[in-house]
């Protein structure tokens, strides 16, 4: 008898000719996650994958669990016992020990038997095999237990494959897709609530990610910089790592609000910040951009803004949270663990070159106009690309 991990994956395994690939990734990647708590033994089979820890070796099961539960693709984990031989033999042995455990620690449970059958050459049927096992249960444990198939305490799951698998709870896993297996999108990450969750959300489905960042010191401190680091640091919990490129963005702000009309400063603002981020990604081999963006929040946020920002971009840009309430954002931000680290008070660079009353209907074609005005923007985007800062997390 091994304990054992049971990692379970769902929308891969419908991929078809993809489904290797997927599989694979996320082999490599619960391998690479759970490096750091102890050795194990890691495969895939027939739709699950199974991480075995080492005979003798002492692992922490919540820590392992709750690894686990971050990494995209997975949907549940569970953790229970394995032995090779299939046999009635061999399931009532495990069934056994799992209830009997279970009573020693919760006293009298009421219970009933799932069963599963991966493998078809276990000649005994899924029901049958519940049955027997619940019979085989009743009798040992007859006064601690009691079978209840409508609300049971316990939910004893049997599940046959290359070997057989008794466990009694799954947690629940982030879902999604293996990180890295959907190409590559560059984020615009701010210090702010929403554009953390963007960027998990578009990661969750796969893509990898690499984050751009425009301060603008020093009217912005190194304590914003620090927390957009942080931020980066929370989403590398569940992508494994990421790049961030911190862009000055000082001299091309001042000069904007030097030469363009004040209520246009935000939303020329926002176009520049798309020109830089898509010639990084250029560079990086990214094909989208990522913002936090969502319809009507501010005044940059209203859908005339969107449409003249979005033009600056030259590549597909991503706003999962375009329909979003800030509300609903929050809760992700709380689950995700980045919203205590953007509600931090450090400025940002948009707060402070806020205008009072900024434009909500920009028109593109006086946008244009007005950016004529920076006749040196092409030196100063080459500036600020040469003294990007690149910090790996
Ligand atoms: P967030 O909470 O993500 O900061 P927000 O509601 O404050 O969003 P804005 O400040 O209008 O909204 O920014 C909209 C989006 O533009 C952000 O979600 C982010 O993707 C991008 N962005 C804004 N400021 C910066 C910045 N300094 N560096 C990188 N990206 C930025
Ligand atoms: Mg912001």
């Amino acid at each position: 008898m091994k304990n054992v991990f049971l990692i379970k994956y769902g929308e891969l395994a419908i991929k078809g000719k993809n489904r290797y690939m997927f599989e694979n990734r996320l082999l490599d990647t619960v391998r690479k996650n759970l490096k750091s708590l102890g050795e194990f033994a890691v495969k895939k089979e027939q739709g699950r994958l199974i991480a075995l820890p080492c005979e003798d070796n002492n692992v922490d099961i919540d820590l392992v669990i709750e690894k686990l539960q971050r990494i995209f693709g997975i949907i549940g984990v569970s953790y229970g016992t394995r032995k090779d031989e299939l046999s009635m033999e061999a399931i009532e042995e495990l069934a056994f020990y799992h209830m009997k455990n279970i009573c020693s620690e919760q006293g009298f449970v009421t219970f009933k038997v799932k069963t599963t059958r991966a493998d078809k050459r276990f000649p005994i049927k899924s029901m049958e095999v519940s049955a027997k096992i619940g019979e085989f249960i009743l009798n040992k444990l007859g006064d601690k237990v009691k079978v209840d198939v409508r609300n049971p305490q316990v939910i004893l799951t049997i599940e046959i494959r290359n070997g057989v698998y008794v466990y009694s709870t799954t947690s629940v896993g982030a879902g999604g897709m293996p990180y890295g297996t959907n190409g590559k999108a560059t984020l615009l990450l701010s210090g702010g609530i929403d554009s953390p969750v963007a960027g998990w959300m578009i990661a969750k489905r796969g893509v990898e990610i690499d984050a751009v960042y425009f301060h603008s010191p020093p009217f912005t401190s190194e304590r914003a910089k620090e927390k957009v680091i942080d931020l980066a640091k929370k989403l590398a919990v569940y992508t494994g790592s990421m790049r961030v490129h911190i862009v000055n963005f000082t001299e091309i702000q001042t000069t904007i609000q030097d030469r363009c009309p004040i209520n246009q400063l935000t939303i020329i603002m926002r176009r520049i910040m798309m020109e830089i981020a898509q010639r990084i990604a250029a560079k990086n081999g990214s094909q989208a951009l990522i913002t936090g963006e969502s319809i009507g929040q501010v005044a940059s946020q209203t859908l005339h803004s969107l449409v003249v920002t979005n033009e600056a971009a030259d590549r597909p840009v991503f706003r999962p949270l375009i329909g979003f309430d800030k509300i609903d954002i929050i809760k992700i931000a709380e689950q995700i663990d980045t919203f205590n680290t953007s509600i931090l008070p450090y400025e940002d660079c948009c707060t402070i070159f806020v205008p009072k009353h900024p434009e909500t209907k920009p028109k593109l074609e006086y946008i244009k106009k007005s950016e004529l005005a920076l006749t040196d923007l092409e030196e100063m985007i080459a500036r600020s690309l040469e003294s990007c800062e690149i910090v790996d997390v």
